[in-house]
């Protein structure tokens, strides 16, 4: 039996408390240990709010998140977050930048820049602790946002869109290193939660895929990927399951 990290259980929100207009309509679902899981759907339909009540920076009108069975109120040390556009302050070295990830841990100030820089070091940016994030690519410095998203050991992470924001090959580079580090426990997380538009990243990277409706949003389908990594794009099993996503999104080709 898959043992369940979170928990979305019949969440609903709107952000006009007066306004009866719900963005999130019922959605329930789980992330179960070592899945990854993408939640894809319409442009408006809820993904960024749905993913920021999971991290416990709103909170759900009605319904729950549970972390390991626990209801997550406000943001915990457990649950990392990377962002669509980075989300780095440009006054802070990239070393800096990744330390904020550690802003809640007990280690002293010396161990928080070692394990920084080695992070850094991970995410094959070693030259560039002392620079500042402007100076960087946007591939680079979304490896920064990824290196401060796991500073703290976090047992899951939760990213919206964290490729959208790149150029395609950029984006296809880091999603192989982000994937080959899950898998090779070099990001030791319980479950990866993606929110994302595009269907070929979805089925390129997960073991399940929550398809949302439009507005008041729902859960359409629950599909599972079965398929080995790394998986390629170019073979027809690939392309049958983006074909199946595309058509529970309603989007005949
Ligand atoms: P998605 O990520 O699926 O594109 P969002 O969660 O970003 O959708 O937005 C869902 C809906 O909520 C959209 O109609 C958007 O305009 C609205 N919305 C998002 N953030 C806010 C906010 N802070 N205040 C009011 N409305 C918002």
């Amino acid at each position: 039996m898959a043992k369940p990290i979170i928990n979305v259980e019949e969440v609903s929100f709107s952000y006009d408390s007066k306004s009866s207009a719900k963005v999130i309509g019922d959605i329930s679902f789980a992330a179960n240990e070592e899945e990854f899981v993408s939640v894809i759907g319409p442009s408006g339909c809820g993904k960024s709010t749905l993913l920021r009540i999971m991290s416990g920076l709103i909170k759900a009108d009605e319904g729950k998140v549970l972390y390991k069975g626990r209801e997550i109120t406000e943001p915990i040390s457990e649950i990392g977050f990377v962002f669509q556009d980075f989300a780095l302050l440009p006054w802070l070295t990239n070393l800096e930048n990744v330390k904020l990830g550690l802003s809640r841990s007990r280690l002293d100030d010396s161990e928080k820049e070692k394990r920084a820089a080695k992070l850094l070091q991970q995410f094959g940016l070693k030259e560039f602790d002392d620079a500042y994030p402007n100076t960087l690519s946007g591939g680079m410095r979304q490896r920064v946002g990824i290196a401060r998203a796991v500073a703290s050991n976090p047992r899951v992470i939760l990213m919206d869109e964290p490729f959208s924001a790149l150029d395609e090959l950029t984006a296809e580079t880091l999603r192989k290193d982000v994937e080959r580090m899950l898998r090779s426990k070099k990001i030791a997380v319980d479950s990866v939660i993606m929110v994302t538009h595009n269907v070929e990243e979805a089925v390129e990277l997960s073991d399940k895929i929550v398809v949302l409706s439009d507005q008041p949003s729902h859960v359409k389908k629950m599909r599972e990927v079965r398929m080995k990594y790394p998986r390629d794009r170019h073979t027809k099993a690939f392309q049958d399951m983006v074909d199946v996503i595309e058509r529970d999104l309603g989007r005949s080709k």
